[in-house]
């Protein structure tokens, strides 16, 4: 069996195209743009990447960008005072501070001092709380784009057998909580679970989210399962020539595509939805904040 690749970045455009055509909706109708402030600490170059990407891709699809980039070592004080800048500004709908903080930064405290409605990336406590209780909230930016792959790959994921592999806040636990939210029966797998081979055997979703390299093979695939990889881990390719690198998942590709019945790339797959997510999440804001009907 040869899977069916999920092409999330067609998927993604398709996203940002929606997202386009209500932003314009709302500016020519209501005189509204929405905005969305990122702010970076540090040079961490992985955040760069991100924030540029995402800066550019706010603006592509027709809403305000704000980037604020500040030195390493800016005090929580003064990271706290931003925040509370824009928490105050109607201009701004969505705030995203991204992750990971240099290390002399409280990243809960500073999370959870956004105003939750401007929660784009669904962090804040609040948002975790209402995502586990079923209630209206802002999603994770990841956990959504992989469940929207899924939804539009499967329609209903009622009664499917799902596993998790990552309990992380920001991936494994929000993810799990949309797959039980679908009626799928969970399973949430991490580095201390037992005979890990057998977990994964009995999913017919896998979503992979550890940060280790290909590290699960195809013989741990259920034939025919749909495999969602959310891991980005570069990785040395001498086939390349010296000194190169390649992006790849936290599954083995080959020997997995060759066993699922669906499986998205990387890059491609989960990455690109990511993205797109976030500024859907910000057009939903934004809509909350002005009374206006949500996007679906
Ligand atoms: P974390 O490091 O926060 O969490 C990793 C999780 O994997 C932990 O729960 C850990 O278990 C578990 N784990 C680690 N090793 C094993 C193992 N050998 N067997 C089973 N479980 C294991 O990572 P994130 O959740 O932040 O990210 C995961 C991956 O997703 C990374 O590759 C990251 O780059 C990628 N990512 C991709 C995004 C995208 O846009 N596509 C966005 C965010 C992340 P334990 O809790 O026991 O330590």
């Amino acid at each position: 069996m040869t899977a069916t690749i999920i092409d999330g970045k067609a998927f993604a455009a398709s996203v940002r195209d929606k997202v386009a055509a209500r932003v314009a909706e709302i500016k020519e109708q209501n005189g509204i743009t929405p905005g969305l402030a990122v702010v970076l600490v540090g040079e961490d170059p992985a955040s760069q990447v991100y924030v540029r990407s995402k800066g550019k891709m706010t603006v592509e699809v027709g809403m305000n960008s704000y980037e604020h980039k500040l030195d390493a070592d800016t005090s929580e004080e003064d990271l706290l005072a931003i925040v509370e800048k824009l928490n105050n500004d109607p201009a701004v709908h969505g705030i995203l501070v991204q992750l990971p903080l240099p290390d002399h930064l409280n990243s809960d405290l500073i999370i959870n001092a956004i105003d939750p409605a401007k929660d784009v990336d669904g962090f804040h406590i609040s948002n975790v709380g209402l995502l586990g209780t079923g209630q209206k909230s802002m999603v994770p930016c990841t956990p959504l784009g992989s469940l929207m792959m899924l939804r539009d790959h499967h329609g209903s994921l009622s009664g499917m057998n799902a596993v998790v592999l990552g309990r992380s806040n920001i991936v494994g636990k929000p993810m799990a909580q949309l797959l039980l939210g679908d009626s799928c029966t969970v399973t949430i797998a991490h580095s201390r679970t037992k005979d890990l081979a057998d977990v994964v055997r009995r999913a017919d979703i896998v979503v992979a989210a550890v940060g280790r390299p290909q590290m699960v093979p195809g013989d741990w695939i259920k034939p025919g399962a749909t495999v969602i990889d959310v891991g980005i881990n570069r990785i040395d390719a001498p086939e390349k020539g010296e000194g190169k690198t390649r992006l790849v998942g936290d599954v083995d590709y080959d020997s997995c595509a060759e066993v699922a019945g669906a499986i998205t790339p990387v890059p491609g797959g989960v990455g690109p939805m990511t993205i797109a997510c976030l500024l859907a999440n910000t057009l939903t804001a934004c809509c909350r904040a002005n009374g206006l009907e949500e996007p679906e």
